[in-house]
């Protein structure tokens, strides 16, 4: 199951408070049609009741694949700054789990497949997590052809124009 949550949040052009659907975690196995909206940008999209204003709600949120067997967790680059966070992860990267039991009940001996308690995989660019998701699909893909219907196709770049700001470093960009 995907899970939304309610969220408080001031419009950044007029102020309006308002609840904003937000996102925690998409089941793409359950709900197919939240992964079409990822990768055609309107997940986690804050749009103004009041005044139109549209934008992008950078929020860490889980993406699960039930068919292929995979989790990934998209994390804003911030994240890094929050040291309570950090204390969540072991010295090799992973997440130190506070999972139990998959989501449907089984404890790690029990589960036929044992995905679920692999460390997750982490992204930390909403273009990263896309181009995960389609090496994903495509290992599967080329393992098990036609098998699933839903695989994202690898589109190659289109070429881009010349970097207005070479000076900066890749990860002050975008700001
Ligand atoms: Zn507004």
């Amino acid at each position: 199951m995907s899970m939304q949550i309610q969220f408080p949040m001031d419009c950044p052009k007029c102020g309006k408070r308002q609840e904003i659907p937000i996102w925690k975690s998409i089941n793409s196995s359950s709900d197919p049609e939240l992964k079409q909206a990822l990768f055609q940008g309107q997940i986690n999209q804050f749009r103004c009741f009041k005044c139109g204003y549209e934008g992008h709600i950078d929020i860490d949120f889980i993406y699960h694949d039930m068919k292929r067997k995979f989790l990934v967790a998209y994390h804003p680059f911030y994240f890094l700054e929050q040291e309570d966070l950090l204390k969540t992860f072991t010295p090799n990267g992973e997440l130190i789990s506070d999972y139990d039991t998959t989501p449907d009940g089984k404890t790690n001996s029990e589960a036929d497949d044992n995905y679920f308690f692999r460390p997750m995989h982490f992204v930390f660019s909403m273009q990263e997590l896309l181009n995960y998701i389609a090496f994903r699909d495509t290992l599967f893909e080329a393992q098990n052809p036609g098998l699933l219907s839903d695989t994202i196709k690898i589109q190659r770049p289109e070429p881009k124009p010349k970097e207005s700001n070479p000076s900066k470093k890749w990860w002050q960009r975008g700001k």
